[in-house]
């Protein structure tokens, strides 16, 4: 039996005067279940980090606006809960990774100090509490002479061991689910592939929901369960992955499935 983890119904999220301006995401609906990788694909521009960023009302209220829709986590609706409420639920349930580490690490910190910083926001620990749980985390996503590790400025590592740290600090809180927003489009194609089998291997381990933004098809070929291609700020087509790939429904996904190298 599948269960729930979110439910987004009709969404429309748009910036500006809506008199003047169309929304950018239109009346996107899709659900993600528990445990699963549901990836959004779609070019540059389609509106998929507004619909992910919606998710937890994450743009600044006056910029945007949700003239309609509901984000159903668990049945409450996120978009009718209160600033406070949201908060929490952001840091108790949710990780998040983006594109580029180097923007999300403080360049002026130690590795250390950010990741004890994040588990003292989220879980309350310090001290020596925090610095061992800090060593636990930095094992878990692989990296290397962690203990060395956490003594360095993110310029010390590499861009792949920026993107481990990025994804330690998501996991912090243990989150139940982890939105990870091109998550690899900055490294090598290598370097790519093991933070993607590493996502994988985490999933599996601690039983994670994964909100997978991407354009690249061979990335939602390997990882993901669940598809929703995005056009123009619609989802013009919805499919479970191996479906979308042998049968293609959308004129539009028929063009993406043939650019493919
Ligand atoms: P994607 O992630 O698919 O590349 P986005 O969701 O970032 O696309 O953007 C969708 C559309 O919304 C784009 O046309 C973009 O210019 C516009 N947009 C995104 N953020 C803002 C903002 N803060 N203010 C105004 N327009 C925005
Ligand atoms: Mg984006």
């Amino acid at each position: 039996m599948t269960q729930t983890l979110f439910t987004i119904e009709e969404l429309s999220v748009g910036f500006g005067n809506p008199a003047q301006n169309a929304p950018v995401v239109k009346n996107v609906s899709f659900s993600l279940e528990r445990g699963k990788t549901l990836a959004l694909v779609g070019e540059s521009g389609s509106g998929k980090s507004v619909t992910a960023l919606s998710l937890l009302k994450l743009l600044p209220a006056h910029q945007a606006n949700y003239p309609s829709g509901r984000v159903l986590y668990q049945g409450e609706d996120l978009l009718q809960a209160s600033e406070s409420r949201l908060r929490q639920i952001r840091g108790n349930r949710v990780g998040m990774i983006f594109q580029e580490p180097m923007t999300s690490l403080n360049p002026l910190h130690r590795i250390e100090r950010q990741i004890t910083e994040t588990l003292r926001l989220h879980r309350g620990l310090k001290g020596p509490q925090a610095r061992v749980r800090a060593l636990e985390l930095l094992q878990l996503v692989g990296i290397d002479n962690a203990e060395e590790r956490l003594n360095h400025y993110p310029h010390e590592l590499s861009g792949g061991q920026r993107q481990r740290v990025m994804i330690a600090m998501a996991l912090a809180n243990e989150p139940e689910l982890l939105i990870a927003d091109e998550p690899t489009t900055a490294l090598d194609v290598t370097i790519q592939q093991q933070i993607l089998e590493l996502l994988k291997e985490l999933q599996q381990k601690l039983g994670m929901s994964v909100l997978l933004i991407t354009h690249d098809l061979n990335i939602v070929r390997r990882y993901a369960d669940q598809v929703c291609v995005m056009y123009q700020g619609e989802i013009v087509e919805q499919q479970g992955c191996r479906e979308l790939f042998d049968a293609p429904t959308h004129p539009y996904t028929r063009k993406l499935l043939d650019a493919e190298p």
